[in-house]
């Protein structure tokens, strides 16, 4: 259970301690922050409201740390990260119990998403051994007017002290996907977790913290955003940022210092269906891509676009899966749980009520209940109404009728985002003409929008993010190229 057994030093009567320099706190502040659970829309659990002095604290122990991880073998940095990994595993049902309870993830997904964070942090640790053990070796005769004088040797070396803050949806395994390269590439870690999500993350920080990683290395200071955020972001101690979550990172990056920042925010993402598109395929896509978690992911289809010619039997296919969907408590394991916050909920109605009025087919009657949505396919949406453009993240899909290719892709790219895409069609080379002229970071063919398997290259064009995740992608991010060059008195050639 949360808070107890091996986690019951996280827990400090009814409020969870922050983690700072190997130790649980609590804050100074004297003040916590309530965390509601979205089906109750009670207060669930609580956190502590840490205060820059503590953020300073942190920031100059995760600054000594990394001086000394640095210094630590690579290979005793990925023993410590499987070591993790396992912890993290072992331990899956507490976090997944308060994924259901702070985000309402429905159980099993809930599960996956602690067991998936393991995995990812084990493929981390062994593909950070593979490439940070290699470099690059250069000779200067390859450059016109030089003969063989220069030899240059490259590596990887750590930046120094990382900010990850990821968002509500996956709290856990968006934490894990920037503490793991982080780690691994010799970096010391800050993690803010969402609010909404700060206890699963403060439970996965403890299994590191069990795994044996030195004092300092990793940091978890809690509080609002809108409080401590600009405070963090803006910290003189940071040396990369790694965010992912909304148009928030827009702003951390117009206020950011001259430090890399990997920036991973909202989305669009469109699904264009041709006329030869296999339907059954298109709707049992749409469902999982549109309505899992009830739509609050990044890469869920946020907006289908169909050849008017299919429209009608789409429409009929995905109405008849949408009828099956399980509406409830994430404890029940539903398909369609509360939205995070009454705020989002209110988000999405607004939205609803905008293509109300503005003549939208709904195929569904509208229903909500305190924060839970019933799913809705709007048909008939046009380019006026803000459903048709808006992130809804909610259970709320609509539906575009195109009369040719040209429209769907034009549609796609007027978005001011550009994070994925998909194309449903039995013609691989229309496929393939489709997806270069979108303009996001991957477009999936004959398959709903994805971000897994965590290993491949993840990234948002616009404004859906500032370069690439991934696993390798990311420990090349949080590191920096060196070079030594090593200067000869005479060319020398080596012969063979
Ligand atoms: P959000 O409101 O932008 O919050 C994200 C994180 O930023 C949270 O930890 C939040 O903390 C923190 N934050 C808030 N204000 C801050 C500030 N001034 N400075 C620093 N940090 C601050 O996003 P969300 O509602 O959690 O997540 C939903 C959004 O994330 C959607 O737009 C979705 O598309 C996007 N997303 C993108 C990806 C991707 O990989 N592209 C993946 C998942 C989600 P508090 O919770 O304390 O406010």
């Amino acid at each position: 259970m949360a808070g107890t057994g091996d986690f019951a030093e996280i827990l400090d009567g009814d409020v969870y301690k922050y983690y700072s320099d190997g130790e649980w706190k609590k804050s100074s502040s004297g003040k916590t922050v309530a965390i509601i659970n979205p089906t109750t829309r009670k207060t669930q659990y609580k956190v502590q409201a840490c205060s820059q002095a503590e953020v300073n604290k942190v920031m100059e122990s995760a600054k000594s740390a990394q001086k000394a991880w640095a210094r630590t073998p690579l290979w005793k940095r990925a023993e410590l990260l499987h070591k993790a990994a396992a912890i993290l595993k072992e331990h899956k049902a507490p976090i997944a119990e308060c994924l259901v309870k702070e985000i309402a993830k429905p159980a099993k997904d809930a599960v996956s998403e602690v067991v998936r964070s393991g995995d990812l942090v084990s493929y981390t640790a062994e593909e950070g051994v593979r490439i940070l053990g290699e470099g690059k070796f250069l000779v200067s005769d390859s450059f016109p007017g030089n003969e063989r004088t220069k030899y240059c040797l490259t590596s990887k070396i750590p930046l120094g002290v990382i900010l990850a803050i990821p968002p509500f949806n996956y709290p856990v395994n968006l934490a894990v996907s920037k503490i793991g390269p982080a780690l691994i590439a010799g970096n010391s870690l800050v993690l803010k977790p969402p609010t909404q999500g700060a206890v699963s993350c403060l439970h996965m920080v403890h299994c590191f913290h069990l795994a044996g990683f030195p004092k300092g290395l990793i940091s978890c200071v809690t509080g609002k955003g809108s409080e401590i955020g600009d405070f963090l972001t803006m910290h003189p101690g940071v040396n990369c940022i790694s965010f992912t979550g909304g148009d928030t990172g827009i702003a951390i990056s117009k206020k950011a210092g001259m430090i890399p920042l990997q920036m991973e925010l909202g989305g669009k993402d469109a699904c264009i269906v041709l006329e030869d598109a296999d339907l059954d395929l298109v709707a049992a896509n749409i469902i999982k891509g549109g309505f899992s978690y009830s739509g609050q992911r990044c890469t869920a289809i946020k907006v289908v676009l169909v050849m008017e010619s299919v429209a009608d039997a789409l429409v009929e296919k995905v109405n008849a899966r949408v009828a099956k969907l399980r509406v409830g408590p994430p404890e029940d394991d539903c398909d369609i749980t509360p939205v995070v916050t009454e705020s989002s909920a209110n988000f999405i109605e607004g939205l609803v009520m905008d293509a109300k009025e503005k003549g939208a087919t709904f195929c569904q009657e509208y229903k909500r209940d305190g924060n839970l949505i019933w799913p809705l396919l709007l048909d008939n949406v046009r380019p006026d109404m803000r459903i048709a453009w808006e992130e809804p993240f909610g259970p709320i899909l609509p539906v575009i009728r195109i009369n040719s290719v040209e429209e769907g892709i034009h549609h796609c790219n007027a978005s001011n985002f550009g994070l994925q895409g998909c194309v449903f069609t039995k013609d691989i080379n229309k496929a393939v003409l489709i997806s270069d002229a979108m303009e996001t970071g991957t477009v999936q063919i004959n398959s709903a929008p994805a971000r897994g398997p965590d290993h491949f290259p993840f990234q948002g064009l616009k404004d859906s993010g500032i370069g690439s995740q991934g696993i390798t992608n990311s420990i090349n991010m949080m590191t920096k190229v060196k070079s030594t060059v090593i200067n000869l008195p005479s060319p020398s050639y080596s012969m063979g």
